[in-house]
């Protein structure tokens, strides 16, 4: 495939993926490479669980990067002035209107980087995803390794005590005794309430 960015103008890229996949890695590949470039460059997180590492972005191989973790959409939109690449990680969980929000800043001229989980823990589209996928110029779905049989993984298993998590629990969960791995789409296993609830 031809990857030749518009000459004028930003675009939206989407990195997509379950968990374990490498979103946040290829974020700050990226981000890394435009710094090296001379170009001013800010990341955004949701500020969800500042608990720790309330100000980086870090990778599940311990790869950091400095972040600016925002409240809502608007605050995103009022400090990515001035940035000609604007990444945002855990894009999944800001609400709609980050959608409008990132195509405004490409519109203006801002190469924007959206990473995020594409399906929630039942397998379904994660919140905003779905429309930025749609509005992308660039998408990259990344697979993590399946923590049960090692194939190519594509979902999220949420554990709780080593079992499936009961589908009905809330889609995001901060700070809870939970527990995830990235499954293949054989190994994911629903939870035990997921018939009840499809029916
Ligand atoms: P994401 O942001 O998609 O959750 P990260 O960039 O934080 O992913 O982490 C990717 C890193 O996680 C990999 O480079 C690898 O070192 C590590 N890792 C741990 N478990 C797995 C797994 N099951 N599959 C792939 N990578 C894994
Ligand atoms: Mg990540
Ligand atoms: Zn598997």
């Amino acid at each position: 495939m031809i990857r030749v960015p518009p000459h004028r103008g930003g675009w939206l890229e989407v990195v997509c993926g379950p968990m374990f996949s490498g979103k946040s890695e290829e974020m700050i590949r990226r981000m890394r490479r435009a710094e090296i470039a001379g170009q001013r460059v800010v990341i955004f997180k949701p500020r969800i669980d500042d608990r720790f590492d309330a100000e980086d972005v870090v990778s599940h191989a311990g790869v950091r990067m400095r972040a600016v973790p925002v409240g809502s959409v608007a605050e995103l939109s009022a400090r990515a002035s001035g940035h000609e690449v604007v990444g945002i990680d855990e894009v999944q969980f800001f609400e709609a209107t980050v959608v409008g929000a990132a195509l405004a800043l490409a519109d203006l001229g801002a190469r924007v980087i959206a990473a995020g989980l594409d399906l929630d823990f039942r397998r379904l589209p994660f919140g905003p995803m779905p429309d930025l996928l749609s509005h992308a110029e660039f998408v990259d779905k990344l697979q993590a390794v399946c923590h049960r049989c090692g194939g190519p993984a594509t979902t999220t298993q949420r554990l709780v005590d080593g079992r499936p998590a009961p589908y009905a629990g809330d889609t995001i969960v901060v700070g809870a005794s939970e527990h995830y791995e990235a499954r293949c789409r054989d190994c994911h296993e629903a939870g035990i309430d997921a018939v009840t609830i499809a029916a």
